[in-house]
């Protein structure tokens, strides 16, 4: 998962704080040196994390931590504050042209992942803004590249512009824009040529071809696993092009997120989506408070509900809040959310957007196997409708007939009903508008 090593790195600073009542300013600024480490060997940017600590800093030796009852968490809450105004504040939308199309440029070095990003993005497009995208090849220099965006333009059925290798991309794009207008796609997407690094000739094309299209977005693609270099890489491209936006690509890759925490102070420029795998579903839309969360290990519910709600009949989604709301959440409840959660993903990277959970020891080791789940499910279908119904007929001996049927020790059905009940408990508290049910299981 994205950022694990910075992750765990800072969980261990902050764990040093929990429990202790008032903190001393030493205390401070020993957590900020550590915090300062974490950072660096991130491959944060120099700058960015000096000006980031000062700011925390000054902060956190301000009135709201050393007077507060409660100041470790104070100091997390800052900390997570200043991550978040790092990566931007919040979430920045495509711009789009008042007339259709709109145009976008995908620049960036060769590999970063320009082509895949282009063919999510028309993806994206299409099922959020029920674009009609046309692409143009403009990388002229590798056929494969013409190729893999033919092929990215087949499977999402979006047509291609090219005239092959040997044309100047300058033309191409004005042809490709041509075809735009008279077929009145509301989206140009323009793969353009990477190298290796920066060179004046590549700059050169590239203004040219921004010269003629006027694209509302020029989109720098960066790979995340260069950490810093990304960033200056970023700020190159930006000076030349004065780029609209960034895409972080290979995040799912990424343990340290020294790009992603550079990239927008480096640039001043807003990283608009991140890709986190090769699949062309694999993009999503930059959220820098929820990324920030996602980093101190406090979960990332929201992504999560998302997630949830993309795969879950809303219907249900209802049913089920009047239920946690009447405190009627039975055990065939239990099951229908049991399938929604199989239906999200793996379920160790669905555990880890919950807060608290990221970084808790207990699910470092732990595989989270399917297979528990149907063990799960084995116990509730052995019990008869009423009980599933009334979790309070479940005697003794009615759960020694559910073991015995569903094949599993009578221990386990006692866990499985106990757990039921404990989660029931603190939905009732969350019913009654109280979070400290909570509070509690997230160890406060
Ligand atoms: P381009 O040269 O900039 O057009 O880069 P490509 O689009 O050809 O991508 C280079 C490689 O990176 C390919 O193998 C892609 O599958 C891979 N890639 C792109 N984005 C991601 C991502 O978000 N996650 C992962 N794991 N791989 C990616």
């Amino acid at each position: 998962m994205a950022f694990e090593g910075l992750s765990e790195r800072l969980n261990k600073v902050f764990s040093s704080l929990r429990g202790k009542g008032k903190l001393s300013e030493d205390d401070i600024r020993t957590v900020m040196r550590e915090v300062r480490m974490a950072l660096l060997e991130a491959d944060v940017n120099f700058d960015v994390v000096k000006s980031f600590i000062k700011q925390v800093r000054e902060r956190a030796l301000g009135a709201e931590v050393m007077e507060s009852l409660t100041p470790s968490q104070q100091v997390v809450k800052i900390v997570d504050d200043e991550l978040t105004k790092l990566m931007g504040t919040e979430a920045v939308p495509l711009n789009k042209a008042p007339h259709i199309p709109t145009i976008i440029m995908m620049v960036g070095l060769q590999g970063a992942g320009k082509t895949t990003t282009a063919g999510k993005l028309a993806k994206h497009l299409m099922e959020n803004d029920k674009a009609r995208p046309l692409f143009i090849a403009g990388d002229v220099y590798r056929p494969a590249a013409i190729e893999q965006l033919k092929t990215i333009g087949e499977q999402l059925d979006v047509p291609v512009y090219d005239e092959g290798t040997d044309q100047d991309p300058v033309e191409i794009v004005k042809s490709g824009l041509a075809q735009a207008h008279e077929k009145k796609n509301d989206y140009v997407i323009i793969d353009t040529a990477g190298r290796l690094e920066i060179d004046e000739k590549l700059m050169d094309e590239l203004k040219r071809i921004k010269e003629l299209a006027q694209p509302n977005e020029i989109l720098f693609v960066a790979d995340s696993m260069t950490g810093q270099v990304a960033a200056k890489v970023a700020a190159g491209f930006d000076e030349q092009l004065d780029i609209t936006g960034v895409v972080l690509t290979k995040l799912d890759g990424d343990t340290r997120g020294g790009a992603a925490l550079s990239i927008r102070s480096v640039t001043g420029k807003p990283i608009k989506f991140i890709g986190q795998g090769e699949k062309l579903d694999q993009l999503d839309v930059f959220h820098p408070d929820r990324m920030a969360n996602r980093i101190l290990g406090m979960g990332d519910m929201l992504t999560l509900i998302e997630k949830a709600q993309q795969d879950y009949d809303q219907k249900q989604a209802q049913d089920m809040a009047q239920k946690i709301k009447e405190n009627s959440f039975d055990f065939n409840d239990f099951i229908d959310q049991m399938d929604q959660i199989q239906k999200m993903g793996p379920l160790d990277e669905i555990m880890k957007m919950i807060p608290g959970m990221a970084n808790n020891p207990a699910l470092a080791n732990v595989n989270i196997d399917e297979k528990d789940i149907s063990h799960l499910k084995a116990i509730v279908y052995s019990m008869t409708p009423q009980e599933r119904e009334d979790p309070k007929l479940l005697n003794p001996s009615r759960r020694r007939r559910i073991a015995s049927g569903s094949g599993r020790s009578v221990q386990e059905v006692n866990r499985m009903i106990k757990q039921f009940k404990q989660s029931q408990d603190m939905m009732k508290q969350m019913s009654k508008g109280n979070m400290k049910g909570m509070d509690q299981m997230l160890g406060n």
